[in-house]
């Protein structure tokens, strides 16, 4: 990781190239052109105000974001967690989204660039192990100024960019070593299934590159003492109920063009939500993902994050942004 100053030398430069971005947005391949400094929305729904819907520990993110087991067990409780911050709306919006509260019905409160930083550092100073940004591409331009703030004021942990990986790669080269783990989703490997499902038949082709990007900014996946994550590239796979095809193209594509040297998380966590379409109306069998599970293990990747199929019928994978708590974790403890 680069030093905090450096850091914001980084966002200074970005923020002067994406200057232009806060009348004409083009931030992503939705292109839309809006003046969201005035007021408008985008595909996203978002004006230039940052929103949340959610900022506190998880601890269900992949072990190495989140923490490890063993790691609980030497403090003989559940510290730490990974720092999210949930931003309201989104430019991808699947039609089967967990967090469709959020992305379709964009739910959230907005907060101005100096309290989002000193979330970020109370965040920190409650012992999370990173600032977990979760859809962030629409907010970068105030989000970017809040980490800038917050450098200033001490933040020292990874940053992690956990989008859905619908991106222009020439946004993300503005990001070079200003984020430190990226953690992009690669859901379709086809302009059909991505318009079907998303509206953007372009998905795999904008998605492809920025993991590329992302990949030649972060190569090695790098674990500290701990397991923990302090740099690298993880992309996410989410396998859809019957839609094998598109996961075994996925997984190729990435052990082609990023492997060895990434984390691949194959989740198996799919359960129909919100506009989700007639065939989708189920989860996945422990045959599907055993499947998925066999090509993927074929294949060199730095670590293979898996998820037992029972999570696919547990509720705490579903979140409530109605509530305080989201996602239960109070509950659990
Ligand atoms: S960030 Fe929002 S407004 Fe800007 S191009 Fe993307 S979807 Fe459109």
């Amino acid at each position: 990781m680069i030093n905090p100053e450096e850091k914001i030398k980084r966002i200074d430069r970005a923020l002067k190239s994406l200057a232009s971005q806060a009348k004409d947005c083009r931030l992503c391949p939705r292109d839309c052109g809006v003046n969201r400094l005035a007021g408008e929305t985008g595909y996203c729904g978002e004006t230039l105000t940052l929103r949340i819907a959610y900022c506190g520990p998880h601890f269900g993110e992949e072990p190495v974001i989140s923490g490890c087991q063993d790691y609980f067990q030497q403090q003989e409780q559940q510290l730490g967690g990974s720092g999210t911050i949930f931003f309201t709306g989104c430019n991808l919006r699947c039609l089967y989204c967990q967090n469709y509260q959020i992305s379709w019905l964009n739910q959230g409160e907005s907060v101005d660039e100096i309290t989002l930083a000193q979330k970020m550092l109370q965040l920190q100073a409650e012992g999370v192990f990173n600032i977990n940004l979760v859809t962030p591409t629409h907010f970068l331009l105030p989000l970017l100024k809040s980490l800038r703030l917050a450098y200033q004021q001490g933040l020292k942990i990874p940053i992690v960019y956990n989008s859905s990986g619908y991106e222009k790669a020439e946004v993300i080269s503005l990001l070079d070593q200003i984020i430190d783990i990226y953690l992009p989703d690669f859901k379709y490997a086809s302009p059909s299934l991505g318009q079907k499902l998303s509206r953007a038949p372009d998905y795999f082709q904008f998605a492809a590159s920025a993991l590329r990007e992302m990949k030649n900014q972060q190569p090695y996946l790098r674990l500290d003492k701990n397991n923990l994550a302090r740099q690298g590239l993880i992309c996410r796979h989410l396998i859809l109920p019957g839609y094998l095809d598109n996961t075994r193209t996925i997984i190729n594509w990435l052990a082609t063009h990023l492997a060895p040297d990434i984390g691949l998380s194959l989740m198996s966590q799919y359960r129909p939500c919100f506009k989700a379409p007639t065939e989708l109306n189920r989860t996945l069998t422990p045959e599907e993902y055993q499947e998925a599970i066999n090509w993927a293990e074929k294949e060199p990747w730095e670590i293979l994050f898996l998820q037992p199929l029972k999570f696919s019928s547990e509720e705490h994978l579903l979140p409530d942004f109605n509530l305080p708590d989201p996602f239960g974790w109070q509950k659990q403890k």
